[in-house]
Parts: C-alpha cells; structure tokens; sequence
C-alpha cells in the first residue's frame, strides 16, 4: 500500500490530531481515546445534573459487581465526586458463587484500592450461614429474582447503616429499555416508574440513582478497556440462557437504533419525563410499614428477604443481617453519615 493511500485511512478526533478510535453516531463525533472517556464522564456528569441524582455534600454508596458495567460507574464517579463534591463509598456483595465470586470480589478490591476508594464487602456466607446457590437449591423462584431480592435488601442494609443519600447502581441504557418495552408491551405501566433514572427515598428506604441511564453498553465496554479497568470476565454461572422476551426486544431496539442514531437516548429521555405517569400504576400499591422480624420497611407484615431466609433457612435473617453489617461497618472504622456530622 502507498504512502498516500495508508494517510488517507487514518480518520481523526473530532476535538484534536489523535487517531480516531470510535465513532459515536448519535452525537456525530470520531474520538480518539481521551477524548471518548471525557465525553463519558461529562455524559455521566450531564444525566446527574439533568435527572438531579446526587446533590453536592451527599453520601453516595455505589454497589459494585467486579463486572464492567458496576465497576466502570465506580471509576467514573470517583473522577465525579471531586469536581462535584459528593462523597462515595463502594459496596461489593460475595454472593458465594464459587470462583466466579472470588473472582468479581477481586477485582472489586483491585480497583477500588487504586481508585482509593473506601470499600464495604459483605460476605452473603458470613452473613446468613448461606451463598446463593445454596438458597436457591432451596426454592423453586429463578436464580436471578432470589438474587436480585437478597441484594436490594443487604444493599438497603448497608445503605441506612452508612446513613447513604442514595445508592447508585450500574444499570445502563440497553439494560433497562428491554425491561422498560418489556412493561409496556405486558401493560405492567407501574414497573416502568421503577426503571427509571432514580427512585426517591422512602422511610427506611434509601433512594436508587442510575447515572449510567444514557450510556449504552458498548461504551462503557470501551471505557472499561481504555482506562484498564479490572473486572471478572466470566459471566455469572446462574444466569438462565436462552431467548426471552427481553432479548426479542433488544433486538428489536438495536434495529431501530442502527437506523436511526439516538433513537434509544430520546425514548430514554421521553420515559424519564413521563415516570409520574407511570408511577400512578402503583397507586394502588399498600403504604409501607416496618417488617415484624427487622424493622425494615415492607408493605406486609414481614419483609420478603425475612420470608425467603425463614422458608429456605428456617430462620428470618433480618435481624441478624443488620447486627452483623453494622459490625462489617464499625471494624472498617467507617462513621455513619448522620452521626459523622454531630
Ligand atoms: Fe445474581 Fe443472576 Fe446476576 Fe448471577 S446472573 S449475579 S444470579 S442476578
Ligand atoms: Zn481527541
Ligand atoms: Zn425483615
């Protein structure tokens, strides 16, 4: 190949002479490696500031996974919280899955010691005697919705011992949207409200943010890589393989999306603005009260987490789970918020 063949090929960034490393359709921009992990974090910073997750002077816990998605909204958030001046602490949950586990635990700490960022592990183990697949060798409900309970309550736990603001999670824009039409097409409308860019604070209840609400997929693979971020490669030995309705409809999404750029940030966007709409289908939901075991919020008599621990254990863990993430706590010699600022 010539000389002046090879220059022509070399396509450059938008903003400076580097080679461009990728194109970002919807935003027509060819960027080269600094200027594509700028222009997430400033997209991070924008849906902040536009959905108002986090305000100046919080406590933000960050549930980590130790996989790209979770792991990489750490990385972001710790560049964030400096320039916006929020405070953040890691959450990692080992669930117990074997080497997978260890693995996701790893890197967890690998990163959040580079990033020097204060990190809380609970041991699913060390906290109910039990590791997921043993709980879920015990019930007949899919792996996933076990987890996905287990998890919402150790990382309320957590949160309202460490008197968080809010808990950020790591659910990005192609994560949600099939969930989201998913919904729609079962005319479930109050589910949607709960997919949203956040969900307010209740009594007992801390809040949920979703700062990667407009960042798709393939770029935070991307940002994972450039900025040689540590994460577990593997995929989760539970996860239910197959084709569902989700992956219809992601399929679906990724079409409209390659035929018209945007299309998913701008359904996103319309969903944000109209999840009052859509939170009115839960009016009919009950008002919360305590948990009879744990004193956590829930709107029957006993939690869910008491109930599938006293189904799958014979006892309700609730309480004992609190007691044990507040020692979790004292011995990292982390101060929870409200007291820290007596
Ligand atoms: Fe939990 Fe399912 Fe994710 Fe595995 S794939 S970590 S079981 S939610
Ligand atoms: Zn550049
Ligand atoms: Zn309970």
């Amino acid at each position: 190949m010539s000389e002046k063949t090879a220059a022509t090929k070399v396509i450059k960034c938008s903003f400076c002479d580097e080679q461009a490393v990728t194109v970002i359709r919807y935003a027509k921009l060819r960027l080269c490696r600094k200027h594509f992990t700028d222009f997430i974090v400033r997209k991070v910073r924008r849906s902040i500031e536009r959905y108002r997750l986090i305000e100046s002077g919080w406590r933000v816990l960050v549930a980590v996974s130790g996989g790209k998605d979770s792991n990489s909204l750490l990385h972001i958030l710790a560049k964030l919280s400096k320039e916006m001046n929020f405070e953040i602490i890691a959450l990692h949950i080992d669930l117990g899955i074997g080497e997978y586990s260890k693995k996701s635990r790893e890197a967890v700490e690998k990163l959040c010691k580079g990033l020097g960022v204060p990190l809380v592990v609970v041991d699913l183990r060390e906290l109910i005697g039990a590791g997921l697949p043993d709980i879920v060798a015990r019930t007949r409900r899919p792996a996933c919705s076990v987890c996905g309970l287990i998890k919402r309550y150790v990382i309320n736990v957590v949160g309202v011992e460490l008197g968080a603001n809010v808990v950020a999670l790591g659910h990005h824009l192609d994560d949600l949207l099939p969930y989201i039409f998913k919904n729609f097409i079962l005319q479930n409308l109050g589910e949607i409200s709960k997919l949203g860019p956040k969900t307010e604070s209740d009594e007992g209840l801390i809040g949920r943010v979703r700062p990667l609400y407009e960042v798709f997929e393939s770029e935070l693979a991307l940002y994972a890589t450039f900025e040689s971020i540590p994460v577990v490669d593997e995929t989760c030995p539970l996860t239910i393989r197959g084709r569902s309705l989700e992956s219809e409809v992601r399929d679906f999404l990724e079409r409209l999306e390659s035929r018209s750029p945007g299309f998913k940030i701008g359904f996103a966007r319309s969903i944000a603005r109209n999840i009052d709409f859509y939170r009115r289908g839960l009016a009919s939901s009950k008002p919360l009260r305590r948990c009879a075991y744990c004193g956590m919020p829930t709107s029957e008599d006993v939690c869910a987490f008491c109930k599938l621990t006293e189904r799958t254990l014979g006892k309700p863990m609730g309480p004992i789970v609190r007691e044990k993430v507040r020692k979790v706590i004292a011995s990292l010699g982390l101060v929870r918020k409200s007291e820290a600022s007596n």
